[in-house]
């Protein structure tokens, strides 16, 4: 189908708890709007956007795959984002490129811990919302307590533009409040078709009363609509839906749906109500980068007669190719066009551009500012690169992605097939940035790590069933990270015969604590130079640094990378050596670990972000296991359906987790985590750790 000019364009995710039918909805989505001729359920495993083997059979979304549907008189790309929080990096890469959510609460649980994470990461990107009460069909469904939820758990104020007629069994259809009409859905033709009908009698007094509470909420944020309700004016549908955008655009207000996606109904309002309330990439703020050059901000208006300019916000290895998707956010790119890619400084050619549906892709001509589509055979670009007009250079800020806490190690069945998995490997981390992978030194093992044993065991049946390689994966083991607690001063001297020449050098560093990176960070390494000057020649000096750099990130006294330091280079000596090089690197590696041995050493363990959901009778038991475990518990709260248990927890005690809660539980709880911070381990573990070593 043509393209939309780009005020009826509409880049959107839908976020939700894990559960309470994302994929269903978009399933929807896809039917009603012509996309899939045929429904596909989530639990037959044939839901189209779910792609992957493993997805299907788990039941869950883990790749955000992105598709373009056409409603009314709007094109909708659809983001489709994860809602296991083992994958959080994948819904913040996601939240960067959207112009608006769709967040989905089943209406029998309200507002889900996890979506309150995501709610507030979606708060901070600043993007507007709709809420869809989803689940109205089910026993115990209550919309007004979701909507409270909205209020005091989110600290959202809900604009609610239609109610549930009945609920659970009597669940009958929605009021559009709006228009004051009831909505029913016709099953026959899986709820295709719907009409539109008077408010019967026993619900015209809600109903009225909810459209009087709409036009008082949108008045206290829109003048227009303040004066008129003062005047005790009418204020009709349109003038309603006007205030509505402008209000959600700024993000004061979010409208709030309702539906049941499983027995079809409230699907096409809910698609109308992103074209009428979601904003166009016009209605946005410009898109903010710097200017390579000189480090100074720039902006980029979503003009297509601007520079292009693009993001890349995910690389989706698949056994064939890979694709990059991007968001354009300037200018106009044709199929063979250049590009420079900002981190690299290297030319990319974009041979071809795909509008996608799922895994498969359409080829097209051009793309605009406002666009989100995959582009294919990027020499070396990754996910978070800027790619722009060589002439009119941008940078976007690349997406942030957390440290790894775990590493397993993994080895192919034969040395030939070593290579293929390690190329294998290597595309599957471009598209995760999370996982990472490289070579033992040591051993020549190569060690893959990730963000916990979940994201491992995605990896491994992967590589089975998606890649058709075998490989033998080790126990996965912590990676732990090692820090100074003092300034400390180490020097050391390299003084050997390398040929026939003497080399060498002697050098004085600084370790100490980094100030700027907050307790607990596992950030970067520092490093910085206070030699005085003419010591040694400047050229030599960034030589030395990365040097430092390196030391430090190969491992301290116990062999773990060391983190939260900066390394200062105080002194340097060199012999009359024609290649200075050699000695002087050495003398600072060796003044470097001089350094570390006569500090005040200490081993940080990775902490996880714990939320166990459980069935109340088995609480007591769930408790006291993770009592064995050092877990700290900050909260229990008592929900309808259960219990849900946070808190913190090292991640060396819980591997295994899902099996013991499993019996613990008589499987009947579930759990999530995700990695917190870095802290010290108690020094008699540290004792046991370094007797291990
Ligand atoms: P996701 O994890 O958010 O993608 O949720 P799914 O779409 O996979 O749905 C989770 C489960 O809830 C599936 O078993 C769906 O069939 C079911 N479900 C989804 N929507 C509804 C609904 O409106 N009513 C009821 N009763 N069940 C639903
Ligand atoms: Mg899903």
């Amino acid at each position: 189908m043509a393209r939309k000019p780009i005020d009826k364009l509409r880049n959107i995710g839908i976020i939700a708890h894990i559960d309470a039918g994302k994929t269903t909805v978009t399933e929807r989505f896809l039917y009603y709007s012509g996309k899939s001729h045929k429904m596909g359920e989530v639990h037959d495993g044939q839901a189209v956007m779910d792609f992957r083997q493993d997805e299907r059979e788990r039941g869950i979304t883990i790749s955000d795959a992105a598709t373009t549907l056409f409603w009314d008189d709007w094109q909708i790309n659809l983001i489709d984002t994860p809602g296991h929080v083992d994958f959080t990096a994948e819904v913040e890469r996601a939240l960067r490129v959207l112009d608006g959510a769709v967040v989905v609460f089943d209406g029998v649980e309200g507002v889900e811990p996890q979506s309150e994470t995501v709610w507030h990461q979606a708060d901070s990107y600043n993007v507007p919302r709709l809420c869809f009460v989803n689940k109205m069909d089910r026993l115990g469904a209550d919309f007004r307590q979701a909507v409270q939820d909205m209020r005091t758990k989110l600290g959202a104020v809900p604009a609610v533009i239609q109610i549930p007629f009945g609920s659970a069994e009597s669940f009958g259809g929605v009021i559009d409040l709006i228009d004051q009409r009831l909505l029913v859905w016709d099953q026959e033709s899986l709820g295709e078709r719907f009409d539109s009908a008077p408010v019967p009698a026993e619900i015209q007094a809600e109903a009225r009363a909810g459209r009087a509470a709409l036009v008082e909420s949108l008045a206290d944020h829109v003048d227009r609509i303040a004066e008129r309700f003062l005047e005790g004016a009418e204020i009709s549908a349109e003038d309603l839906r006007g205030a509505l955008r402008e209000a959600t655009i700024a993000g004061s207000v979010v409208p709030v749906l309702c539906g049941a996606a499983l027995r079809n109904c409230g699907i096409q309002p809910l698609l109308e109500a992103i074209g009428l309330y979601l904003p166009s990439p016009l209605d946005i703020p410009p898109a903010r980068g710097t200017d390579p050059r000189t480090g100074e901000p720039a902006a980029r208006e979503p003009d297509p007669k601007a520079p292009f300019s693009a993001l890349i916000f995910k690389v989706s290895a698949s056994a064939a190719t890979d694709q990059y998707y991007v968001r354009v956010y300037s200018g106009t790119l044709r199929s063979g066009d250049w590009a420079v890619n900002q981190r690299t400084g290297e030319k990319e050619r974009l041979r071809r551009l795909l509008q996608m549906h799922a895994q498969h892709g359409t080829a097209v001509e051009e793309a605009v500012a406002g666009d989100i589509l995959a582009v294919t055979a990027l020499k070396n670009s990754s996910t978070g690169d800027t790619l722009c007009d060589p002439s009119h250079p941008i940078a976007y800020e690349p997406i942030h992605f957390p440290d790894t806490v775990v590493s397993v190690a993994v080895e192919a069945r034969t040395a030939q097939e070593r290579d293929r998995l390690m190329e294998i490997l290597r595309r599957i981390g471009k598209e995760d940035p999370t996982l990472r992978q490289k070579v033992d030194e040591e051993t020549g093992q190569i060690i893959l790590s990730g963000m916990g044993e979940l994201h491992i065991d995605v990896v491994k049946n992967r590589l089975s069933r998606e890649f058709r390689i075998e490989s033998a994966f080790g126990k996965p083991r912590v990676s732990y990270r090692e820090t100074v607690l003092a300034s400390t001063q180490g020097e050391a001297e390299f003084a050997r015969m390398l040929g026939n020449q003497q080399h060498y050098a002697r050098v004085l560093v600084r370790v100490e604590p980094d100030g700027r990176s907050a307790p607990g960070a596992h950030g970067q390494v520092r490093v910085s130079s206070r030699l005085p000057e003419g010591s040694i020649p400047v050229g030599l000096v960034p030589g030395l640094l990365d040097t430092l750099k390196t030391a430090a990130e190969g491992g301290g006294l116990y062999g773990y990378p060391v983190v939260g330091v900066v390394v200062t280079a105080l002194e340097a000596r060199l012999g009359e050596q024609a290649q200075p090089e050699i000695a002087l690197n050495s003398a600072a590696t060796l003044a470097f670990r001089e350094t570390l041995r006569k500090a005040d050493v200490c081993v940080l363990e990775p902490i996880m972000k714990l939320e166990i959901r459980t069935p109340e009778e088995h609480l007591g038991a769930v408790v006291k296991n993770l009592g064995s475990r050092r877990a700290v518990i900050r909260e229990t709260r008592f929900l309808r359906s259960g219990v849900i248990v946070e808190g913190t927890a090292p991640l060396s005690e819980m591997f295994g987790y899902s099996t013991s809660l499993r019996s613990l539980t008589q499987g009947r709880a579930s759990f999530n985590m995700e990695p917190l911070d870095y802290r010290p381990i108690p020094p008699a573990l540290l004792a046991a750790l370094v007797q291990k070593l």
